[in-house]
């Protein structure tokens, strides 16, 4: 079954690495698609976090060669989905190794190509991406690891079949030996199966009733962070289907004990089978608690990665004043010390960047005196990105007396048509306020698009229902540079909201509530609070900036995230 042929490259890790981490996406660069939205940041910034701690990780995902989508807006204000493809030999080196996965009594061939990261500090860590794009491979069978998230149920389980089994086939093919396997978000969660087979008694071994599979030992070995607030949102398999693709690979009736009796659930597998389960908030861990009952579900807060999402003018200011703040954001704390005159020139610098971005993507020219409102994420139902148009008339009632502009991007899943109705919407809106408020939408939102917009808004905005963000990440982002956000208390902000001080909470911790009348909390802040600050209160708009920039900014952060894992989940 295997050609292992380690290559040297890799063997500098092999001796070193034994931890393993597993996600369907993660953004490593703009030019490589392998991302969808924010849970691939996620990945991104623990990997270069990793790297900068030379905490030991190999993290494993599919190579996704059309990417995911590339978004076009119409005439009529509608996406348009195109593919995405990026050029794999262009950023990774082919592995020799090729091992194979059980696909419909297929033996289905796969190859890794590997993305050494690297961080300022010099330290490097492999990146495997796994290709079923092989010669050996039926024309069906190549196009497995070709378009992120596409495809139906059964385009979905193959590539989860390659992702979880077929990565730790690879490892091991590779010469790795792994003592822990963390899986981030339960598209990972075969990789548990997989264990659990090389784990089994045998048969003469086991009592008559009792399972040869032994999970408390794959437990030992796994980690799992699971990201989905609702039960409705984790994967799901029907078993007939799964028994179709999966074959013999593993007894059915075994399956529904770890993975639920209805359906193969994604999220309830990865629970059965980790020893250390964590939810990204200490809010969502509440609610994944909830929705789990007999789990216990800890909380290790979302961080972002500092350098990767801090304007140049900013990372000059940080330099200057803390020296490590790069690798031990903690000294942010001091950020309050920073200069009025400095932190505000740095704003106007970086919001300048996104002024110019503004013009050369739409045409349109915005002000550098007027408050400037971000709102940039994956476009679907629970985000309510219509929250702020939800009453017109009161809208632009209050532009009239004080003035503000507005930039929103996002793409929506191809198949989310909720996400595309509300992206027709907002175009529909740009349309209308065309002499009332200064409204674009930016087509194709992506990690560079994002790093413009989360350093040159005043203000960025989050509308989700609660208890639907699980987190959020880019809000986090936005006050490295000196952003103020304006948030439902929901995710990370549960956290971070400090009333006037850090930014401004929409609406009580209504958590488990309707969310009702946020619309009109929304235009109370909007109206009394935030614009009034901005234009006649300078000074105290820097006063929250600085105090934005030390007290999210010093935990926040994915090095703090990642000695939590290291300590916590990895070091068990
Ligand atoms: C940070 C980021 C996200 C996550 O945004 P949220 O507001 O946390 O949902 C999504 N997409 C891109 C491109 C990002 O950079």
């Amino acid at each position: 079954m295997d050609g292992i042929q380690p290559l040297k490259t890799i063997d500098a890790f092999t001796q070193r690495i034994h931890i393993a981490y597993f996600s369907m996406e993660i953004a490593l660069r703009p030019e490589m698609h392998t991302y969808s939205g924010g849970l691939g940041v996620l990945a991104g910034d623990t990997a270069r976090s990793c790297a900068d701690l030379e905490i030991p990780v190999v993290f494993v995902t599919l190579v996704s060669r059309s990417g995911y989508l590339k978004q076009e807006i119409d005439a009529n204000g509608r996406q348009v989905d195109h593919p995405d493809p990026w050029d794999p030999g262009a950023w990774t080196e082919p592995l020799g190794a090729m091992i194979t996965v059980p696909i419909e009594g297929r033996e289905v061939w796969v190859r890794p190509w590997v993305m050494p990261l690297t961080c300022p500090l010099g330290h490097c860590i492999p990146i495997l991406l796994l290709d079923t794009d092989l010669e050996q491979n039926s024309p069906e069978d190549r196009k497995i690891t070709d378009a992120l998230y596409g495809g139906g149920a059964e385009y979905r389980l193959k590539q989860e079949i390659v992702l979880g089994i077929g990565g730790v086939r690879i490892l091991q093919a590779l010469g790795f030996s792994i003592h822990t396997y963390h899986m981030n978000e339960g598209h990972a969660a075969l990789l548990g199966l997989q264990l659990l087979r090389q784990r089994r008694h045998h048969p003469e071994d086991v009592r008559p009733g009792e399972s040869v599979f032994d999970p408390a030992q794959v437990r030992e070995m796994c980690v799992f962070t699971t990201h989905t607030p609702v039960s409705a949102a984790s994967d799901r398999f029907a078993y007939d289907m799964v028994e179709k693709v999966l074959g013999d690979f593993i007894d059915i009736g075994e399956l529904k004990t770890i993975g639920g009796t209805e359906a193969l659930n994604m999220t309830r597998l990865a629970l059965n089978l980790s020893g250390y389960v964590n939810g990204v908030a200490e809010r969502h861990a509440e609610t994944a608690h909830r929705m789990y009952p007999g789990y216990q579900v800890r909380a290790i807060t979302n961080g972002v990665h500092v350098q990767t999402w801090t304007h140049r003018a900013f990372a000059r200011l940080y330099q200057s004043a803390f020296p490590h703040w790069a690798h031990e954001p903690e000294v942010l704390s001091l950020g309050d010390q920073l200069k009025d005159e400095a932190v505000w020139s740095a704003h106007q610098e970086a919001k300048r960047d996104l002024l110019d971005l503004v013009k050369k993507a739409s045409g349109v020219e915005m002000s550098a005196d007027m408050p400037l409102f971000g709102f940039a994420r994956r476009m679907t139902g629970y985000k309510r990105p219509d929250l702020l148009f939800t009453d017109m008339e009161r809208l632009v009632g209050i532009a009239r007396k004080q003035p503000f502009q507005l930039v929103f991007a996002g793409k929506a899943h191809p198949r989310d048509e909720q996400g595309k109705a509300l992206i027709a919407e907002l175009n529909g809106y740009v349309r209308q306020l065309a002499n009332s408020i200064p409204m674009v939408f930016l087509p194709n939102y992506d990690i560079r698009m994002a790093a413009v917009l989360v350093a040159g808004a005043d203000v960025w905005l989050n509308t989700p229902l609660p208890p639907m963000e699980a987190s959020g990440t880019s809000g986090m982002k936005a006050a490295f540079n000196g952003v103020l956000n304006l948030s439902i208390l929901d995710g990370w902000w549960v956290e971070a909201c400090v009333e006037g001080v850090t930014g401004w909470a929409i609406g009580d911790d209504d958590a488990f509530g309707a969310g009702a009348g946020h619309a009109d909390l929304l235009y109370e802040k909007l109206d009394q609070l935030v614009l009034p600050l901005y234009y006649k209160d300078r000074a105290r708009w820097i006063w929250m900036m600085k105090e934005g920039i030390s007290k999210i900014g010093a935990y926040f952060n994915s090095q703090r995230m990642m000695r939590r894992y290291a300590t916590e989940a990895y070091l068990r």
